[in-house]
This record gives structure tokens, sequence and C-alpha cells, in this order.
């Protein structure tokens, strides 16, 4: 299957996850993950009609961002360390991944300084995991006040990335929890927060019928990534001592 048969296929099945669930599809944007992927790649999708982007380094998406098309919008969906905040609100319209007080105070002042007010999704480790970044549910509920006091962000939502499973249904109950937790904090913030960012390649479907409004999704439609700090870089230079043909020309006449 090529990307634009990819792509289709992905609307369609999430189109078919509305309809299952009483939802109308206009409900749900779908996020492209480019991580690991140059940037003719992001090129062709936008060919194929998508137009929202994610990364998860910095570092990749600053060297990325700028060479493709001025039309595709961007979210930092990846943990963010408070060194790199600087680049990420230069970067990217919103970011998914906040998962500190701490971050969200050096946020606030690099969109300060920028001028702009940020939107932003809280990040929630939902199942508890030690190697994955995120609130705990009754951490964020603690620090929500404080969070939402911050001028230059906008609380938009929330965002989980459920545990690996070969059997989507399993994490059914993350998705369902971390729509409970979106309402709890509505209540205690009196706003509706738009946005549940919830779902990945395998288990979009199910995030989707438990409310996700953002799925964001990378294999499904790009195929295996390729190995991480392979792409993209430039070709190697040639050694410099490869011989008698570039000793000559470097020595010149
Ligand atoms: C890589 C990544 C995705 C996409 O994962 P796929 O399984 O390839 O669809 C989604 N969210 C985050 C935070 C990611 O890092």
């Amino acid at each position: 299957m090529d990307l634009a048969a990819r792509v289709h296929s992905v609307q369609q099945r999430l189109a078919q996850a509305c309809e299952r669930s009483g939802r109308d599809p206009g409900a749900v944007t779908l996020l492209a993950v480019t991580k690991g992927q140059p940037p003719e790649v992001v090129r062709a999708a936008v060919e194929c009609g998508l137009s929202l982007f994610g990364e998860n380094k910095v570092q990749e998406a600053k060297a990325k961002i700028p060479l493709c098309p001025g039309r595709s919008r961007w979210h930092m969906i990846g943990h963010l360390q408070t060194n790199k905040a600087r680049d990420a609100v230069r970067c990217f319209e919103l970011i998914e991944s906040v998962d500190s007080l701490h971050l969200a105070q050096e946020i606030q002042g690099c969109a300060e300084k920028a001028g702009r007010t940020l939107p932003v999704l809280l990040e929630v480790n939902v199942a508890g995991e030690s190697a994955k970044y995120g609130y705990r549910p009754e951490q964020l509920l603690a620090e929500l006040e404080a969070l939402n006091g911050l001028r230059r962000l906008e609380i938009h939502g929330l965002m989980t990335l459920a545990p690996w499973t070969p059997d989507a249904e399993k994490v059914r109950p993350i998705f369902r929890r971390l729509r409970e937790l979106k309402e709890q904090c509505e209540q205690a913030l009196g706003a509706p927060l738009p946005h549940l960012s919830m779902g990945m390649t395998g288990d979009f479907e199910v995030a989707i019928e438990e409310g996700a409004t953002l799925v964001r999704i990378g294999t499904a439609i790009f195929g295996e990534r390729p190995p991480p700090g392979k792409v993209p870089r430039q070709p190697a230079p040639p050694p410099s001592n490869a011989g008698g043909a570039a000793d000559l020309e470097s020595r010149g006449p």
C-alpha cells in the first residue's frame, strides 16, 4: 500500500469508529506522527490531505519543520526538558506533553518573552507505569489551579499514552479513566476542555469509542519507523584520507 492508500485506510477506520460510537467524524482530528521521517515524507503526507503533525523531540522538529510545507501545523508530543522549552515555544502550535508545574512555569516564561499564548495539553500517566512520563491523576488535580494560573498557557485538555498491548480492548479502561479525569478537571476549572489526545496505531479505534478528539498515528500511516538516530541525516562526507584523488584535489595546484 502506498502513502495515499494508508492515509485513506486510517481515515476510513477513524470514520467507522465514530459511526460505531455515534460520534461526528468531524469531532476527531487525525495527527500524523512524523518522528524518524524526513521532510519529503511530510510533504507527501500534506499532498495526501494531512495538515496536523506531531514530533516527540525538539531537536528533530527544529531541523525538520522549516523544510516542510508552510501549511503544516505541529504539536509537541514527547517529553519536554525545561532547557528545550524556548525552542518548543518557537516550533510548535501546541504542546501536548506538559507533565509538571515546573515545566509549565518554564513554558510560561518563554511564551511571555515570545509575546504569545500557548495552548497545551496536560499529559497523564493513567496506568502509573514507572517508565512513562506524565502526571499521576491525584497530582494533576492537586496542581490544576496553579497550572491554570499561568496566564500564557491555555489548558485545552488531557493527553495519555496507554500501555502497549496487542489487545486494544485491554486499555479501554485507561481511555475511559482519562475521559473521567477530564470531566473532573472541567468541574474544578468551571470551564470545558475541548481535547482528549489518546490513541495510537494499535489502539486508536478503542480510544475514539471512549471519546478521543485527537488520535496520534505514526506506523499505520508511514509504516515501520527507521531506527532512531538514522534519519534525517545528510550523507556522510568521504573520509579525508580516502585515497589518491581526494588527496590530490585538496593539495591544489
Ligand atoms: C510515536 C508516538 C505515537 C505514534 O505511535 P504509532 O504506534 O506509530 O502510531 C503517538 N504518540 C506518541 C507520544 C508517540 O511518541
